[in-house]
């Protein structure tokens, strides 16, 4: 399997009074960083900040899982939930996120980092190597003779299976499994 790093996330802050005026003074910033960023950085490209300027706020967002206006502290707290997780696993959460059928934490859009790791399956070719692989690993047809397990109805168990789960497209390629629970 190769891992493919997801682009970092990234937001425009912009002043909003400068907005609210008709003019468009902002810059692109990571997510990460974006509670940190203050008025003077953003109004570096257009003279400096003027009387009213106050408020900063994410205009446009690119690479996040959700895609639109949030308050700066929102997007630094997207940027702080991915880092959570090991690097390869971060598309992952981000493809749990995108699916829309993922645990938020508390009540916002953020998602739960320990619901995540609890219901990520991996990451697999497609549905039926990880549904062949958990029949092999829980011993399914194990106590029963060859030739009735030949017989097995893998087409049907496995479509039964696929209810408690959601699978997700990866970004290099086969798919993110996700237990439903
Ligand atoms: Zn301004």
């Amino acid at each position: 399997m190769t891992t493919t790093s997801e682009p970092v996330m990234q937001v425009w802050i912009g002043c909003l009074h400068c907005y609210n005026s008709g003019q468009l003074v902002g810059e692109w910033f990571n997510a990460i960083d974006a509670d940190e960023v203050t008025l003077a950085d953003v109004h570096r490209g257009s003279g400096g900040s003027r009387g009213g300027c106050e408020e900063l706020w994410c205009l446009d967002v690119d690479d996040m899982p959700v895609h639109r206006e949030m308050s700066p502290a929102e997007a630094a707290a997207w940027g702080r939930v991915v880092e959570e997780v090991d690097e390869h696993l971060r598309p992952a959460l981000l493809a749990w996120v995108r699916s829309g059928d993922y645990v938020a934490d508390g009540t916002g859009d953020l998602p739960s980092v320990p619901d995540f790791e609890e219901r990520f399956a991996g990451h697999w070719d497609d549905f039926d190597e990880y549904a062949h692989q958990l029949a092999e690993d829980s011993g399914l047809l194990r106590d029963v003779a060859e030739e009735v397990a030949r017989y097995f109805d893998w087409e049907a168990w496995t479509r039964d299976l696929a209810f408690d789960y959601s699978v997700e497209a990866a970004v290099d390629g086969g798919v993110y499994i996700f237990r439903s629970l």
